[in-house]
């Protein structure tokens, strides 16, 4: 698509010039200008992709992280570093380090978990159907990374958003804001 619009832009420069004989020297743009010709089509809401081995992330967390992110295992309630933890930063992916939560949207919820009512945009957390345990929850993933995270619930009426974002400590890397 870019190189077309490109190819159109620079057959129109020189069109004038030389409409039937286009110097093969001109023809290719210089890849590195495409990126400023239209910016508004640059993927800029699709997070890069995070790729790794199970084996790779073995080696890349911690036990416990590995545990979590990459097997959905769930820490045990009101253990977790970030439970009862409310210092202004923001909260990124412990696995690709993608963020994902901002401490203004934290509400301590004593479920025993650290709670949020609001990713930072929807777009970098996927949500998707969870039905073990014999129960449907809404599992919450990395959309970076595709790591498990938590799970979401509904019932937070007295945040914004009604939703509570119920994430493990040890899926989460804390990043204090600047001061
Ligand atoms: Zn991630």
């Amino acid at each position: 698509m870019m190189t077309k619009i490109m190819a159109i832009l620079v057959s129109c420069s020189i069109g004038t010039v030389a409409c039937d004989s286009r110097p093969a020297a001109v023809a290719p743009p210089p890849p590195t200008a495409a990126p400023h010709m239209e910016p508004s089509t640059m993927p800029t809401t699709e997070p890069d992709k995070v790729t790794h081995t199970e084996e790779e992330w073995k080696k890349l967390l911690t036990p416990e992280q590995f545990a979590v992110l990459r097997q959905k295992a769930t820490e045990a309630p009101f253990t977790g570093k970030y439970d009862e933890f409310f210092q202004p930063g923001a909260y990124a992916c412990a696995a690709c380090g993608q963020e994902l939560f901002s401490s203004d949207t934290k509400f301590n919820s004593g479920c025993g978990w650290p709670a949020f009512y609001a990713a930072k945009a929807g777009d970098r957390v996927k949500l998707v159907p969870d039905y073990s345990f014999g129960t449907k929850r809404t599992e919450v993933l990395c959309a970076r990374c595709g790591s498990h995270l938590g799970h979401i619930f509904d019932d937070a009426p007295q945040t914004p958003t009604g939703e509570r974002y119920c994430i493990n400590s040890a899926a989460l890397k804390f990043i204090p804001a600047k001061k």
